[in-house]
């Protein structure tokens, strides 16, 4: 079954950056077969119109905790979040078939708003997994490892249990990848995140955790052990081209060095780590030391969305502002950090990430017709700077539409909602108690 999408700008984030302004690109089953300029061949089985909209390769979030989707909302304004409510409620209201059915509702976000592989992390990751599966979106799932009780362990030695049988169960997947998830610098021992390393290392996945995030996590570091957390994670040997660092806020210029030596990869959460307070990231000094540098929303309960493009319009304006210089960061750069660079974080620049013939067709095409859509000088402008999640029209993950005219086409998400709000009661009375938390 050959698919042909034309009438569309194709901006296809190739190694030239080539874009065909009234170009075409034709799918024969999960991949793309050509891409050019013009009406395409005459020969496919299929045509869809894209009406002079925006095709890019499908989006990539590198750092998510999709089942948090009960807590979005909850206690926005408090400090010390993590701490004070969400590590307590989790282990009191999280369970198995709230992650399962919440993560089938974040799913629908990312899907509708144009992201196509996910990197997430949580507990219960199997559900995750399933969830992913059966949707159809492309997903790296990372069981969490952190050395406290959680809704889905006791201690580290189960959750690393977990995290191999979770390995066993999805390694060679087409499209669901397991992944080691130790959930912190400071949340572990350093043997455990050794063993995670180890484990990721025996069975050839990444490796993820949250890095130089937190001022006390900073603090921590200084005091015991004289060190930044890199230099402790370099230190530790667990940094790698398998390594996927999230948040890297508060960077020195040796922790720069550590990470370009090492060919660890950043997941870069400006959405997260602003509303928090917590930073900016040195993405320039990264950047110009080659560091592979990928967007993450984080969960719904620290950004509140799951689309790239809350993020896409604040990684320029932060990091101009944080080196007073407007000419870095261009619409084009962060496109591709939404993209191509996300691919290269997550170790699948292979496969996915741009529109090229023989990769994957994950596929979003971004309308043009909207309101806030008019007029286009120049399509990665229009991506980062005019469009929302609300343009997007279409969606394929490895051939298949999953979205069309701006709806999702396997699921329903009215009837997810439904069932999501029906499981959210216990989870609702539980939360009551942490509502005047400051
Ligand atoms: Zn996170």
């Amino acid at each position: 079954m050959r698919t042909k999408i034309n009438h569309v700008t194709v901006v296809t984030m190739d190694e030239q950056f080539h874009v065909y302004e009234n170009g075409y690109v034709v799918l024969e089953g999960n991949t793309i077969l050509e891409t050019g300029e013009g009406e395409g061949p005459a020969d496919a089985d299929g045509t869809v119109d894209g009406k002079n909209g925006i095709l890019m390769p499908g989006m990539i979030n590198t750092h998510c905790h999709i089942p948090m989707i009960p807590f979005r909302s909850l206690g926005d304004d408090c400090p010390d979040r993590l701490r004070r409510f969400l590590f307590p409620l989790e282990l009191e209201a999280m369970n198995r078939e709230l992650i399962g059915q919440s993560t089938r509702y974040g799913v629908c976000e990312l899907l509708l708003s144009g992201v196509t592989s996910v990197l997430d992390m949580y507990y219960f990751e199997d559900q995750v997994a399933a969830a992913c599966e059966e949707m159809g979106i492309r997903a790296y799932v990372g069981q969490t490892i952190i050395d406290m009780e959680t809704c889905d362990s006791k201690n580290t030695d189960q959750s690393l249990a977990m995290c191999e049988e979770l390995i066993r169960k999805w390694k060679g997947h087409e499209r669901i990848r397991p992944v080691v998830a130790p959930h912190a610098t400071n949340t572990n021992p350093p043997e455990v995140l050794k063993a995670a390393y180890e484990l990721a290392e025996r069975y050839d996945v990444p490796y993820t955790l949250h890095v130089s995030e937190m001022d006390y996590e900073l603090e921590m570091f200084r005091e015991k052990y004289d060190q930044t957390p890199a230099e402790f994670l370099y230190g530790l040997g667990v940094l790698g081209e398998r390594t996927i660092a999230a948040h890297c806020i508060h960077m020195t210029d040796r922790d720069v060095e550590i990470f370009r030596e090492t060919g660890a990869k950043i997941s870069h959460c400006i959405g997260s780590n602003t509303k928090s307070g917590k930073g900016v990231c040195p993405l320039r000094d990264l950047k110009a030391a080659g560091v592979a540098v990928g967007v993450g929303t984080d969960g719904p309960s620290s950004g509140n969305t799951l689309d790239l493009f809350h993020q896409f319009r604040m990684i320029p304006a932060f990091q101009r502002t944080r080196y007073h210089d407007r000419s870095i960061f261009t619409a084009r750069d962060v496109v591709a950090m939404g993209t191509i660079e996300g691919a290269r974080v997550l170790g699948a620049e292979k496969e996915t990430g741009s529109i090229e013939p023989g990769k994957r067709a994950d596929l979003t095409l971004i309308e043009t017709e909207s309101v806030n859509m008019f007029p286009v000088y120049d399509p990665y402008s229009a991506i980062v700077y005019s469009a929302d999640a609300s343009n997007v029209d279409s969606v394929w993950v490895d051939g298949r539409q999953l979205v069309k005219g701006h709806r999702l086409r396997f699921a329903d998400l009215s009837a997810e909602r439904k069932a999501l709000d029906g499981m959210m009661k216990e989870f609702r009375e539980q939360s009551v108690k942490y509502a005047d938390i400051r």
